[in-house]
């Protein structure tokens, strides 16, 4: 085998590339250039950042691939919505009906999924443990105290059937609500602004985890960044939060 043929072998053998070292992961994918609006947000951190609770080959493919996917699909949507161009994909989301009825369900299902995302890869790559301050309080007062909401975030993301996500939505005022969404639906799509989500498709998963979801959802916490959660639980108040 050339040389040639055997980095060919190396990097498309599925084999070869889960036996690479993970700082092989860790290059940043040359991003696509650009095909509309919407590009896909790099990760904030290496693929390895999430290992207590996430692999970085699951990470690779769900970001590479996945949300790169969303990405493709929102832009090829709006390809000929000029007047679309330009608007946050927040607003687009809060405005569906008003969409054209023939992307609507694209829009719905690929702009609700790169929001999603870029709010997913946000609030990871931290050290877990508790919030702190306002936002510990917050919790305190409206989901009965740290223990009480763990338990029933987990329970909203254990019990969405088929594929989906767990949210706590925030308001204005600061007010924190848990709620389940399928699909790539989210409180966005009411208007609602959202704290923080765990992605329980089976492909933030599976690799680690196969049938196992409740042992993802309990790992998950360990990467939580709240000091990111934070920001955003103050963005929220201030009016300046987006996805
Ligand atoms: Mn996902």
């Amino acid at each position: 085998m050339s040389v040639t043929a055997r980095r060919r072998h190396l990097l498309l053998g599925g084999a070869a590339l889960l036996a690479m070292p993970h700082r092989v992961f860790a290059q940043p994918a040359t991003p696509a250039a650009p095909t509309g609006p919407f590009s896909l947000p790099p990760l904030p951190y290496a693929l390895e950042a999430n290992e207590a609770a996430i692999d970085a080959r699951t990470m690779q493919i769900h970001h590479d691939l996945h949300h790169a996917a969303y990405v493709n699909n929102l832009n090829a949507a709006v390809k000929d919505h000029s007047a679309l161009h330009a608007m946050p994909i927040e607003a687009m989301l809060a405005k569906l009906p008003e969409l054209p009825e023939g992307i609507r369900t694209a829009v719905r299902n690929n702009g609700g999924g790169h929001a999603n995302h870029t709010m997913f890869w946000g609030i990871m790559g931290g050290k877990g443990g508790q919030p702190t301050g306002e936002l510990m309080q917050a919790i305190t007062r409206d989901l009965g105290g740290w223990d009480a909401f763990r338990g029933n975030f987990e329970r909203a993301a254990n019990t969405q059937f088929g594929s989906g996500w767990a949210f706590v939505t925030v308001t204005r005022d600061g007010k924190l609500a848990v709620a389940q969404k399928p699909n790539q639906d989210t409180p966005l799509m009411e208007g609602g602004r959202v704290l923080l989500g765990n992605d329980v498709w089976e492909h933030a998963y599976y690799l680690r985890y196969q049938n196992r979801r409740p042992e993802y959802t309990r790992a998950w916490w360990n990467v939580v960044n709240w000091e990111a959660v934070a920001q955003r639980y103050a963005a929220a108040k201030a009016g300046t939060l987006k996805v």
